[in-house]
């Protein structure tokens, strides 16, 4: 791989034309009603490279921001960030530092459900900002994984009706 395409793939994407086309449309509805309810919500971070998630892995599990670990996965297969399927919200801007803290993301959480998408801190291992399409199970299995290797992105986006 070039070093070109390196730095883009090392980029924290929040581009959502990179998720899956219904849950994209999930959560710019949720945003926007988090948004109405004077919840100041945006995305961070969705489709992760596999580049990137090496490097987040990589660095002791921590980025400037967030202070926080980011991931337990080695490669981007095993989180639905991975798949388009998953994004990391968090506040406008305090961040990871939402007055109120959890109580904040639960807030925001709350109107998610309301738009088929799961949160992460509802875990054994909370990951408050992390919120993925419902029709995920809590990770990508070795069936998704398959699923992308013999029919590419689309096909796992088929599969769990994230793509019309
Ligand atoms: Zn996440």
């Amino acid at each position: 791989m070039s070093a070109q395409s390196n730095d883009t793939a090392l980029m924290v994407n929040r581009d959502l034309s990179k998720l899956a086309p219904r849950f994209a449309d999930s959560v710019k509805a949720a945003i926007d009603a988090c948004n109405r309810l004077g919840l100041p919500a945006m995305v961070y971070e969705g489709y992760r490279s596999l580049e990137l998630q090496a490097l987040y892995y990589k660095r002791g599990r921590t980025v400037k921001p967030p202070m926080a670990p980011v991931t337990n996965a080695p490669t981007n297969l095993f989180s639905w960030h991975g798949y388009g399927l998953a994004v990391d919200v968090v506040h406008r801007d305090l961040f990871w530092k939402p007055p109120g803290g959890n109580a904040w993301f639960a807030q925001v959480a709350a109107v998610f459900a309301g738009h088929d998408c799961n949160w992460g801190g509802n875990w054994t291992h909370p990951d408050p900002p992390h919120f993925q399409w419902a029709r995920c199970a809590p990770s990508p299995s070795d069936k998704i994984r398959d699923i992308l290797q013999t029919q590419g992105l689309q096909g796992v986006w088929k599969a769990l009706e994230a793509i019309a």
